[in-house]
């Protein structure tokens, strides 16, 4: 059978086991030979113990644990070629040529180019006798297929990144707590909430607890916000309500495209409107916890995909991304994603949101 390996790169993020799980079972159903490359790109670098052959029962019990139990990590060795040829000589040394990436846009980049290098890096290990003429011939081709793991939400291409609805679960629970002893101390409370560049955790876990305002990247606030914010909190207050919650993203900027932190929320409020203000950072609890239904089920399906397309792979197959359509999983170019991925960040950068809200909701 074929040799396929999995692996997890970058960031981590709950439903990551689910997809590793999916993959290798599905692998060994279809009678491929299926191996865990530890720690991400530095296992596939460094080789030895990192590449360990995996079983039916290698998987289980993982399905219901956040993060990801065959370690992930960020590499610098594999953004030199010298370390993508001593990852192709690991894989070629076990047969490994169909990948199964579950990262960021960061780790499938870098899948894309070690797929568009490969020829040319067989070749050179065959230049310096590292491989055999047999071995440069049967294994010229590599497939990869990629899963996007992220709790960002953050990827073209797909509609829920793997593990974005675990952390709204963690920021919902959260959330919750803090509203009840909000109301008891009739408190303003301040959380900060993560997604890097992208506003769907700060908007979706706004919307779903009832919150008074968000701050988030892709829709910077008027200029003066500080005014509006004031307004709005006191009208709610007059109203009859005993508290008030603000969600900041991590990347919420103003219109000029500078921070805007959520200590610097609160102090607006001291200042104005003298309301006992206080400040959560969620943080890495986010990232944490067991993964919800909807991520392992993804998990599991996008994983049971990724396997079937590197199957039906053909020698000018290009690396494809298995995505979230609607409720169908789908395949798309991964470079294009990508780079999707890539201008969204750049209309960021110079603050065109309208621009990457665009190019974001585009599938
Ligand atoms: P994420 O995948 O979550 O976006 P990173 O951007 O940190 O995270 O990427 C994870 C790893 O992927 C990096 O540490 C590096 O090993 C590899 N990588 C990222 N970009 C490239 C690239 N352009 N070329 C080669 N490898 C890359």
């Amino acid at each position: 059978g074929k040799g396929i390996a999995v692996f997890t790169s970058g960031g981590d993020s709950q439903g990551m086991n689910a997809a590793v799980r999916a993959v290798v079972r599905m692998g060994i159903y279809l009678g491929c030979k299926v191996y865990f490359i530890k720690e991400g790109y530095q296992g596939m670098v460094d080789g030895g113990i990192n590449i360990v052959e995996a079983n039916w029962s290698s998987v289980s019990s993982i399905i219901h644990l956040g993060g990801t139990v065959i370690g992930s990590a960020r590499c610098q060795d594999f953004r030199e070629r010298v370390g993508r040829m001593k990852a192709a000589k690991n894989l070629i040394n076990r047969g490994i040529t169909n990948l199964v990436i579950i990262g960021g846009d960061g780790s499938l980049t870098g899948a894309n180019l070690f797929r568009q290098e490969w020829s040319s890096l067989l070749d050179e290990l065959l230049a310096n006798g590292e491989i055999t003429p047999e071995q440069r011939n049967k294994y010229r081709v590599l497939n990869i297929a990629g899963l996007v793991g992220s709790i960002d939400n953050d990827f073209c291409g797909t509609d829920m990144t793997i593990g974005t609805d675990s952390a709204l679960h963690r920021i919902i629970e959260a959330t919750d707590a803090i509203i009840s002893t909000a109301y008891s101390h009739q408190r303003t409370f301040i959380m900060e909430v993560m997604g890097r560049h992208c506003g769907y955790l700060s908007v979706v876990s706004a919307l779903t607890s009832e919150a008074d305002f968000v701050f988030c990247p892709e829709s910077p606030p008027p200029e003066d916000w500080e005014k509006r914010l004031c307004t709005k909190l006191e009208q709610e207050r007059t109203a009859g309500q005993r508290l008030n919650i603000i969600i900041v993203a991590e990347g919420a900027i103003d219109r000029e495209g500078k921070a805007i932190t959520a200590e610097q929320v609160r102090k607006v409020i001291v200042e104005n409107l003298h309301q006992d203000t206080r400040v959560t950072v969620l943080g890495h609890v986010q990232r944490g916890g067991s993964p919800s239904a909807f991520d392992r089920i993804l998990g599991c399906r996008m994983g049971a995909e990724a396997v079937m397309a590197l199957m039906e792979a053909k020698e000018d197959t290009v690396p494809c991304v298995i995505s979230l359509d609607g409720n169908q999983a789908i395949r798309l170019p991964l470079m294009d994603c990508v780079k999707r991925t890539q201008a969204v960040a750049k209309a960021m950068a110079n603050k065109q949101w309208e621009d990457a809200v665009d190019l974001r909701g585009k599938s």
